[in-house]
């Protein structure tokens, strides 16, 4: 009697190791499983940023169409519909130094997007595809209303004469109303328009030259700052200048990298500055990383730099406190 029921315990035993060895090695693959299609996701994605942020793609469209970038698009284009709800987006601020002061004076707003499986995903990847989709016009105003409440908290933690930028593209002129979104902004934030700056790169410009003008200049008599991105890099950079109410000119950071090395970045860059002199317009260096630079632009008479030697985009917390220790 006892013997069997031994043997029946034993066989119970001998049963729940085997079930409970099963499901764990069923456990066990299927986690392999989907750490290898996450590990195989996150492959393709770093492929397909390495070809969007070489800068030879931007001139050679072609290489979007290799399989790994219209895999990798696929992929996001899944992820990107859901990241709203998500709240997967946070914005990060680049802060503006004054030249003569060397102090701080604002920032420019650069969204970031953190998802589980993809990881930080470049704005440069993404803002396309939120344009295909028709993500970037509430992407555009999630980003205003970001950028605006988070320019309020600063205020009131007296902060006051900070600026901030918040970069436009073509797509948002063109499907969404920005002037609208700005106003409600200002209006709901109640602070000064002035402080407010819209970032405009120059292929937007060439989509549809008229109408955006005319937003701008809307934006413009409302006291909204505009600043024309990466000045000096598209084929029509004068011409434009000539139709658009641009108060600063942001030098393209390629000039600013290659002003050591090359005489000829330092000639573009000096003539830039005298440009803005002469029509009376603030000149933004970018991409500013080393003390030569800030040498060199300093003597050109250059307004404000921005870029890595002064800071790395701040999340907003660390932005405050960059504030906190570099403002009078
Ligand atoms: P951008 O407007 O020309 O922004 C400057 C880019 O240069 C940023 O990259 C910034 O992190 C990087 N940068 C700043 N200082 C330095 C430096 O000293 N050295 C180097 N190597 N890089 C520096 P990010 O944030 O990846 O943005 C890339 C582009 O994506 C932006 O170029 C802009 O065209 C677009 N973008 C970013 N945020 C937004 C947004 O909120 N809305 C729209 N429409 N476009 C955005
Ligand atoms: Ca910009
Ligand atoms: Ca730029």
């Amino acid at each position: 009697m006892m013997e069997t029921g031994i043997q029946i315990n034993l066989t119970w035993l001998i049963l729940l190791v085997a079930f409970s060895a099963t499901a764990l090695s069923i456990s066990l693959v299927l986690w392999l499983q989907i750490w290898r299609k996450k590990r195989d996701r996150r492959k393709v994605i770093a492929q397909f940023n390495s070809i969007v942020n070489n800068s030879a793609y931007k001139y050679e469209p072609a290489s979007v169409t290799s399989e790994t970038a219209v895999e990798a698009t696929d992929i996001l284009l899944s992820n990107l519909q859901q990241a709203m709800q998500k709240n997967e987006f946070f914005l990060v601020y680049q802060p503006k130094i004054a030249v003569k002061t060397g102090l701080v004076i604002g920032a420019e707003a650069l969204i970031r997007w953190l998802n589980p499986e993809l990881g930080l995903v470049s704005p440069e990847t993404f803002i396309p595809l939120a344009e295909k989709l028709g993500l970037i016009v509430p992407l555009g105003e999630w980003i205003i209303k970001t950028a605006g409440v988070d320019l309020k908290r600063l205020h009131a933690d007296g902060l006051v004469d900070l600026t901030v930028a918040v970069n436009v593209s073509a797509a948002q002129f063109n499907a969404g109303d920005v002037v609208s979104m700005l106003v409600e902004q200002i209006n709901a934030t109640n602070l000064p328009p002035q402080l407010f700056e819209v970032e405009i790169t120059e292929s937007l410009v060439m989509d549809n030259l008229a109408k955006i003008a005319q937003m701008l200049r809307t934006l413009k008599s409302m006291g909204v700052k505009i600043a024309m991105d990466d000045f000096g890099t598209g084929h029509s950079s004068l011409s434009q200048l000539q139709y658009l109410p641009v108060d600063i000119l942001k030098i393209d950071q390629s000039f600013v990298k290659g002003m050591q090395r090359y005489d000829r970045n330092h000639a573009i860059v000096a003539t830039i500055v005298n440009l803005a002199r002469k029509l009376e317009l603030k000149v933004v260096a970018e991409g500013v990383e080393n003390d030569v630079q800030v040498q060199i632009l300093r003597e050109e008479g250059c307004d404000y730099f921005q870029g890595y030697y002064y800071s790395k985009p701040l999340a907003y917390a660390e932005y405050r406190q960059y504030c906190m220790d570099n403002i009078v």
